[in-house]
């Protein structure tokens, strides 16, 4: 066998779904000496990632840590703690991440009402509402907060409250929407909640921050029956995450690195600051794509600021303008999922890669692209609505 030569990576501007890059800061955090993960050092580590994991998701849930694992960890983390065979479970589904909630409570043996909504529109409280009334003894809602897939958001405040008056508990996916966009865990009374580290928070993929309040550390340690994963089994973790630090598994030293270095550079920019970044950058690009006749796909007034799902114009070859973008500018953008493949391209603007240099830079390439796959695009139009 011939070894293969040493690995290179290209340098990307990923405006993609996610990985969004990371900053040089994050990398370097990564590549620092190994530690053990019950080292003192590490454990104080663990403690200031906990803290901060609070501070970003507007917490004070003490039961706040990374999951080892990507953001789809973090969802199982959340089901397979809360749902018991026979629960019954309302998910709200307009997209591929509500569909992946779907399956994974079903796995749990969790009897599973879909409220649906078209692909690109937000869930409106009132379906909820009416699944609520249906099902006879609601355990548990889940709602994705930031699909992806769509760049739709659904609002979460009038969902959680009709939620709680049925007695069940609010289960929110925020693995885009956390650091690029409002998300009050505690205000919005959200028992359970998952992210990832690769979307808005810039940091490489490999944990799920997670974060249970009371109430839902409650149901999870009440359960009739085991938790079926042994690996995400809250009470398990609790010990390790927790005073005891008693060996679960060995945690990604330098994942968790990279997170405390990520975490410290959104606190270091305020929240509202970084919220206020994913928007502007989000309208400049939503005005120049107007200039030049495109619009995006999603539900107006649901639109998100860091993944813009923009609509493929006729007589366009939406595969070879993505191929384009990646090797000749080494642009990677996003293709559409499901009922949208073909249909649009998914443009993040997501944590470090949300600025205002990024947008000139894909407008540029992306115009460009468009002339060359037939399609007469005015590029100078575009660049000047980007003020
Ligand atoms: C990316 C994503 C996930 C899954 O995260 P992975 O890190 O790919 O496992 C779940 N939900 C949403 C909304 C996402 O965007």
């Amino acid at each position: 066998m011939q070894i293969a030569p040493a690995f290179k990576a290209p340098t990307r501007l990923l405006m993609g779904p996610g990985p969004s890059n990371a900053p040089a800061e994050v990398l370097a955090a990564m590549s620092q000496p190994l530690v053990g993960h019950l080292d003192p050092v590490f454990v104080k580590m663990m403690e200031e990632l906990k803290t901060m994991l609070r501070a970003v998701f507007l917490t004070r849930n003490d039961m706040t840590f990374p999951i080892s694992g990507t953001g789809s960890a973090g969802m199982e983390f959340c089901f397979v703690n809360l749902v018991e065979p026979g629960d019954e479970v309302i998910v709200g589904v307009n997209g591929v991440f509500g569909t992946r909630m779907v399956d994974v409570a079903e796995r749990c043996g969790a009897r599973v009402t879909k409220v649906e909504s078209g692909w690109g529109n937000s869930i409106a409280p009132q379906q909820i509402a009416e699944a609520l009334r249906t099902v006879s003894k609601p355990k548990l809602v889940a709602i994705v907060h930031a699909e992806t897939s769509t760049g739709a958001l659904t609002p979460v405040e009038e969902i959680s409250k009709l939620t709680h008056d049925a007695g069940a508990l609010l289960l929110l996916d925020t693995v885009t929407s956390l650091g690029g966009c409002p998300v009050r865990i505690d205000e919005w009374n959200v028992d359970a909640v998952y992210s990832g580290t690769q979307k808005c928070l810039s940091c490489p993929p490999g944990l799920a921050p997670v974060s249970l309040n009371a109430r839902a550390l409650e149901v999870a340690r009440r359960r009739r029956t085991k938790v079926q994963s042994w690996y995400l089994d809250v009470n398990l973790l609790a010990s390790y995450w927790g005073q005891e630090r008693v060996y679960h598994h060995t945690a990604p030293i330098s994942m968790n690195y990279a997170l405390h270095a990520a975490l410290r550079l959104v606190l270091e920019e305020g929240l509202e600051n970084r919220w206020r970044r994913h928007k502007q950058n989000h309208l400049a690009l939503k005005s120049a794509l107007a200039a030049i006749g495109l619009e995006l796909a999603s539900q107006d007034g649901h639109q998100l600021w860091q993944l813009n799902a923009v609509r493929v114009p006729q007589g366009v070859d939406e595969a070879d303008v993505r191929k384009r973008l990646l090797n000749d500018f080494n642009i990677e953008v996003g293709a559409g999922l499901g009922p949208l493949k073909g249909k649009i391209w998914r443009v993040g603007l997501m944590g470090e890669t949300s600025s205002r240099e990024n947008v000139r830079l894909f407008l540029s390439a992306f115009c460009q692209v468009l002339n060359e796959c037939g399609r007469k695009t005015d590029a100078k139009a575009a660049l000047a609505a980007v003020e």
